[in-house]
């Protein structure tokens, strides 16, 4: 179906960034593979050419695009180059807008413009051995000292781990009271920060997923997020439009494996004839293609509600949910159509098959997304 219009200046951001996809991204992803890293030069090639932060104002330095639409845009180009291991939308959409929202006018001044020219690079460090959904759990603390906080605990599952310059890190900050959560920002260079091991993982292996550690890490109270208290209530506030990007990214794979599977099953030849004239493989793809179709309408309908400031945790949690599911089934049918190929590291679908399976645990695993919508139903 022909999807709501994008505005012509979008229409032409897409282009603008399609072609920086081709120039600075494409040619490098084998390497960034084999790496398992990206460069970091290529967050200082997206600045220079307006792509991070562009929500930001202009008096920081942004370009004052706070249309979600834009970042949908690159996230679904991303998608569609197979890219998984340059999070720029993390960056962009996740951790810089924890600065903006709560950040004070001075830490604005002193961390976008670095994070808008792509010489800071973001991060955020929830998770812990211990501690992944159930945040409450979290064990890293912040004590207070008057003019500066001590930060000691670990962070694992990091995204943009080892790239990373600046951190946003939660930490409980009140030992009488176990819902005090602060997010402290964590510095590149400050002492008693390390990081642990580059971990090595099934799928989106240029990613640079890496442990955190914290230990005695001073933090001046110059670098704390809003009250250090709320962190709670500043990171449930970001998750709906966390699970949005999410969902996003889901629907746009799917159909970047559904175009690998259509070009593979047109060229195959089984028992003399083209894999795609069997009645099978003609039922599965369209069912595939209607599926994809309907979330791309509903990822479309959440961005408009997120534009307009009305876009639910559940409605959020919803298209998270179906849209991971789907992705997880459309990449698994496409191998299965590419046959002993679609095992094969050099096809594609093979990656696009291990990139996927992360995306029903993280930002809020299916099972937590269920619990949300549930909660919802007023079920008693
Ligand atoms: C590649 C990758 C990148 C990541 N990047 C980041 C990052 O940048 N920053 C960050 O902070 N974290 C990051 N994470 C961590 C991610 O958010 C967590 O892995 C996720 O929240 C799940 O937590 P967990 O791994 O502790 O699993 P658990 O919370 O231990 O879950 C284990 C299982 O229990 C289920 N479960 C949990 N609670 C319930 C419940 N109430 N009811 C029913 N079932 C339940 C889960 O659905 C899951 O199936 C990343 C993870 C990965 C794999």
């Amino acid at each position: 179906m022909q999807r709501k219009p994008f505005t012509e200046e979008q229409n032409m951001f897409r282009e603008a960034f399609r072609a920086f996809l081709h120039k600075e991204v494409v040619p490098h992803q084998e390497r960034w593979l084999e790496a398992g890293i990206v460069d970091r030069e290529v967050f200082r090639k997206a600045g220079e050419n307006g792509f991070l932060l562009c929500w930001a104002d202009e008096r920081d330095g942004g370009l004052g695009l706070r249309d979600f639409r834009y970042e949908q845009i690159m996230i679904e180009e991303l998608a569609l180059i197979g890219e998984t291991g340059f999070a720029m939308n993390l960056h962009n959409r996740i951790v810089g807008p924890y600065i903006d929202r709560f950040g004070s006018d001075e830490q604005k001044q002193r961390f976008l413009p670095g994070c808008i020219s792509g010489e800071t690079i973001l991060g955020v460090a929830m998770t812990e051995p211990d501690a992944g959904s159930d945040l409450a759990g979290m064990r890293a603390t912040a004590q207070d000292r008057g003019d500066h906080f001590i930060l000691n605990g670990s962070k694992t599952y990091i995204t943009n781990g080892m790239l990373g310059d600046l951190f946003v890190v939660a930490a409980k900050s009140d030992p009488s009271n176990p819902r005090a959560i602060g997010l402290f920002l964590v510095e590149r260079g400050m002492e008693g920060f390390s990081r642990g091991r580059k971990l090595k993982k099934m799928g989106q292996r240029s990613q640079d997923t890496a442990e955190l550690f914290f230990e005695n890490v001073v933090v001046p109270r110059a670098n704390v997020l809003g009250d250090e208290t709320r962190g709670f209530h500043y990171l449930m506030q970001g998750l709906a439009e966390e699970r949005l990007q999410a969902g996003t990214r889901c629907v746009a794979a799917a159909q970047y494996a559904f175009g690998l599977t259509l070009d593979f099953i047109r060229e195959r030849k089984v028992f003399g004839q083209a894999l795609s004239q069997y009645q099978n493989t003609r039922f599965e793809m369209a069912q595939m293609s209607t599926e994809i179709d309907l979330a791309q309408v509903y990822v479309d309908r959440c961005v408009e509600e997120h534009n307009a400031g009305r876009l639910t945790p559940e409605d959020a949690a919803r298209l998270k949910l179906f849209a991971s599911e789907l992705q997880g089934r459309v990449v698994d049918k496409g191998v299965q159509f590419h046959g002993g190929a679609g095992y094969m590291d050099e096809y594609p679908i093979s990656r696009a098959y291990t990139d996927a399976r992360v995306t029903r645990i993280f930002a809020g695993s299916s099972e937590i997304m269920k619990e949300i919508i549930a909660r919802s139903l007023d079920l008693k």
